[in-house]
């Protein structure tokens, strides 16, 4: 009787046959402990048929072995076994993350992920004439925007930030004469544990002079056509372009998931007077409607929990009491906790608008728009995952609706801050025709932004920039009150000569999460960090020793 084992390597796994059981080199296979370094040294051979695993891509082959060497021995018990069922809880895969990254799916989400990387690296420098610049992650401050990392330096009082973004660099490079750049490059936010983001992150960064918004987006979707890859449904381009204005009102949110419908409806009219005066009554003040989106069939599904989960989103999120959930019963009433306030016929010209059928449930808030708008679009998402879970077909997982949203507002006025600030950053030109309201109100411009949106993430962004130093000027003191100081270098850079230009960014472990169909993006990045930011492997945040306090001029306060 001969011994089977399966080895495996970066290229998947093996049979190995050890002709004789009683051998010396069968007893040291037998005392090899398992995730074991081996050599083998032999004879691809052909199985006999009755004996081929079809579940194996080399099923139908094993090597037969003349050699059989250990090169180096697991010492100790390992934390976990490396199979693709039962994992154990991500704390600990992350804690031991090179054996987790011997797992099958990290193999292949890396590999994809490098594979991508070169054809997106090709077709910008072969094809498109792109150059690839390397610009620094040792910068100063920018004012606006994400909360940047520090980092002290041997100046006393000095430090630099690292980059969110290679932004003024890029624009810089336009100044400097290169027309077409790109850059895989690692961004740092400190973003303080959102969930699912990293605090570094990589963008497939580019910048083009002499551009306009159309350019960018053909360029970006040839990008994407070239490079995806084959065993996935194509991307089909060009991609559809929906306002900002138009994916709030019809899916509350500014990157709707297309691959199902479940529109948001205006229902204002019917809600107006439909008897109900809790209803009624949320669309007194000025600047409030009524919107509702239908779940079809969804009756059985949506029960008393989720409603109360959904209840109490509301309140969290938005102060808003509701939504009101109605099922749609087979005489076409309404059964709700507000439906029995209703009259029949609102109850009707509801179900009408909404082309409800029996067995649908209805969503409906009242309120304020913004966040009427706002909470029916994360209850639709919601809602689908609902669906999902009991089993139902709502989101179909093998395509990829990509699409881009436009006309965003410039600024916004942010509450908490009590100011104007922008909307995506201070570098973003108006919108032909709406410079002059920077003058007048500039809440009301529109910008010439761009988001790239696929299957309900935004995975990229961009804009045409403003290059008039004075305008540049003018917005960032005059209307977003920065202190700009460190911006100085950059509006003389304006100065210099800069060439009209635009660019845009992809979130390249977001879009290598959808090509992988991962469920985070730490799926596709080799040593990610946990949710509070900690590498749990070798554990950074660190600290440091004193002399290094004293040579950064730092003083540490005891807790
Ligand atoms: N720098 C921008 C960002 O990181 C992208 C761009 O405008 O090109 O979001």
């Amino acid at each position: 009787m001969g011994k089977f084992a399966v080895l495996r390597d970066s290229a998947g796994l093996t049979q190995i046959l050890l002709r004789d059981e009683n051998s010396e080199m069968s007893k040291l296979l037998n005392h090899t402990p398992f995730e074991s370094y081996v050599e083998v040294k032999g004879v691809v051979q052909q199985r006999p048929e009755d004996q081929y695993n079809k579940d194996m891509p080399t099923g139908e082959i094993e090597v037969l072995a003349d050699n059989y060497k250990i090169l180096s021995e697991v010492q100790r018990d390992l934390p976990f076994i490396i199979r693709s069922y039962n994992k154990p809880k991500e704390n600990l895969r992350l804690r031991y993350r090179y054996l987790d990254l011997r797992h099958e799916e990290l193999q292949r989400n890396l590999k994809l992920r490098s594979m991508v990387g070169k054809k997106m690296r090709d077709y910008l420098q072969d094809i498109e004439d792109f150059v690839e610049i390397v610009t620094p992650t040792l910068s100063v401050n920018t004012p606006g925007g994400a909360q940047e990392f520090v980092v002290p330096s041997r100046h006393p009082g000095k430090f630099y930030s690292l980059v969110q973004s290679p932004q003024t660099y890029k624009q810089l490079a336009m100044i400097g004469g290169f027309e077409r750049y790109f850059q895989f490059a690692i961004c740092y936010r400190d973003e303080g544990g959102k969930p699912d983001r990293q605090p570094e992150f990589m963008q497939v960064d580019l910048e083009v002079a002499n551009v306009t918004m159309e350019e960018i987006q053909r360029l970006i979707e040839n990008l994407l056509v070239h490079s995806w890859p084959e065993h996935l449904s194509p991307v089909k381009s060009p991609f559809p372009i929906i306002s900002y204005q138009e994916a709030m009102s019809k899916y509350g949110v500014d990157k709707p998931d297309t691959r199902f419908d479940w529109k948001l409806e205006d229902v204002s009219d019917v809600i107006c007077q439909c008897g109900a005066a809790v209803l009624e009554n949320g669309l007194l003040a000025e600047g409030s409607s009524a919107h509702a989106f239908l779940i079809p069939d969804g009756q059985s599904a949506v029960g008393k929990k989720i409603i109360s989960s959904w209840e109490a989103l509301a309140k969290r999120e938005f102060s808003m009491n509701g939504p009101s959930v109605m099922y749609i019963k087979d005489n076409y009433e309404l059964q709700g906790k507000l439906a029995k306030f209703m009259k029949l016929p609102s109850q009707r010209s509801l179900i009408e608008t909404l082309s409800g059928q029996k067995g649908d449930v209805v969503v409906m808030a009242v309120g304020p728009t913004n966040s009427t708008l706002s909470l029916l679009g994360k209850l639709r998402i919601l809602a689908a995952d609902v669906l999902e879970e009991a089993g139902r077909n709502v989101r179909n997982t093998s395509t990829f609706n990509f699409l881009w949203v436009v006309d965003f507002p410039l600024f916004e006025f942010d509450d908490q801050l009590g100011k104007i600030v922008s909307l995506h950053h201070p570098f973003t030109l108006p919108k032909e025709g709406d410079s002059h309201l920077l003058y007048t109100e500039p809440l009301k411009a529109k910008s010439q932004h761009y988001d790239l949106v696929l299957n309900g993430s935004e995975i990229g962004g961009g804009s045409i920039r403003v290059h008039d130093p004075v305008m540049q000027r003018y917005i960032v003191e005059d209307i977003l009150n920065l202190d700009a100081h460190t911006l100085d270098f950059f509006s003389e850079a304006l100065a210099s000569g800069a060439p009209p230009h635009g660019g845009i960014a992809l979130g390249f472990d977001r879009l290598m999460e959808k090509i992988c169909g991962g469920k985070s993006i730490r799926d596709v990045i080799a040593f990610p960090k946990s949710l509070e930011g900690r590498c749990l492997m070798s554990g950074a945040p660190g600290k440091i020793t004193k002399d290094e306090e004293q040579l950064y001029h730092i003083s540490v306060k005891d807790k």
